[in-house]
């Protein structure tokens, strides 16, 4: 069988190489050897959460695997039979769901029958989507390329205490099959929502975030809500969604210990201002979310605020085991056009 030996420190060098060279390796039937593995971060090698994907993978295809331990920054992966079942997987820590979602959901979205996959861990984890994102920002996107994906968040889970339950129903379409994507205008604009969620903390934290937010952006404020959930520990996250004809967008901001949540809002507003500036459509994570499922498909092209270190580092995955070629340029209208050519 052939083999692709990735070193994975290349470029942003972080868990997002493990995850797509993971995919890819299942979808091309390709051994893979990975070498340096989330070697630029701060506790390198594998995580729980790491492991957790790696471990569902393989559970996945049947595949023979050396070096998934803890720690480990090495590791060699034999995909054997796919075969689509339901599974429960529980990270064990507040490790993200969403994470571990996207390392199998890219097999699973066009495999031949439909799935339901839970998974126990962190729902809303800072640096990885969160279940609203993925919800309302990707899946609906993913939706024009063919597969779709219901998601549930049964229970939500926040650093460090987790115990969130993430539910994905997915209903796979065959990659021959996948439709050319374009999104190059935001489209008509359809309002904006705020929304500060918050589970076992004073609930003033959330309204004082929110009087923040309808104070600096001015959205009105029947737009914008608390929500108090059900989780096993305290969390705190600030979600700012912005509704367009073609595009959903969202950006986030996590409430810290010693992080007053007005800053926590201050935060998230500059990103929301950057966004809305560029005019691009499609913002900085959604950029690198978008290309395994084009490259998998039918291609095409889209324009983002920001082109991101993430999205090159993912193209340059993709390309290594794909006959794709996924190019950048800067763009007058503003932000970076990005094509994806199968
Ligand atoms: P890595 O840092 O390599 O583990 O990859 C992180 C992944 O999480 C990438 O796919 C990012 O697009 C995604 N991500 C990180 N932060 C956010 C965010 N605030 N909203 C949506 N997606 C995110």
């Amino acid at each position: 069988m052939d083999y692709i030996e990735l070193d994975a420190s290349i470029g942003e060098g972080g868990g997002q190489v493990l995850r797509t060279s993971l995919a890819l390796s299942i979808l091309t039937n390709t051994n893979l050897i990975l070498e340096n593995v989330r070697a630029k971060r701060s506790r390198p090698g594998l995580m729980r959460q790491h492991l957790t994907g790696v471990k569902a993978a393989a559970q996945l295809c049947d595949a023979q695997l050396t070096g998934a331990e803890i720690g480990s920054t090495s590791l060699r992966f034999e995909p054997g039979e796919t075969l689509v079942k339901d599974m429960t997987i529980k990270i064990g820590t507040a490790g993200s769901t969403t994470l571990v979602l996207q390392t199998i959901l890219p097999v699973l979205m066009c495999a031949s029958t439909p799935c339901e996959i839970r998974i126990h861990g962190g729902t809303h984890n800072p640096m990885a989507p969160s279940y609203d994102f993925l919800r309302e920002v990707f899946l609906p996107q993913l939706k024009k390329i063919g597969p779709e994906v219901e998601l549930e968040c049964e229970r939500h889970g926040f650093y460090p205490a987790g115990g969130g339950r993430l539910v994905a129903r997915i209903q796979p379409v065959a990659r021959d099959k996948f439709r050319r994507f374009e999104l190059l205008e935001c489209g008509r604009d359809l309002g904006r929502r705020g929304e500060s969620i918050i589970a076992n903390l004073p609930e003033n934290i959330a309204h004082r975030e929110i009087e923040e937010l309808v104070s600096l952006m001015g959205w009105q404020e029947q737009d914008c809500k608390v929500r108090a959930v059900n989780s096993s520990g305290p969390g705190n996250v600030v979600l700012a969604t912005m509704m367009f004809g073609n595009v959903t967008e969202q950006m986030t901001s996590f409430g810290e210990k010693g992080k007053p949540g007005e800053r926590v809002v201050r935060d998230l507003v500059k990103e929301v201002r950057r966004y809305l500036a560029s005019g691009a459509p499609v913002g900085e994570y959604l950029a690198d979310q978008l290309l395994l499922p084009m490259a998998l498909g039918a291609g095409g092209e889209f324009r983002c605020s920001t082109l991101s270190q993430h999205t090159k580092t993912q193209a340059e995955v993709i390309e290594k085991f794909l006959e794709v070629e996924i190019g950048f340029e800067r763009v007058d209208e503003g932000g970076w056009k990005v094509v994806v050519d199968v």
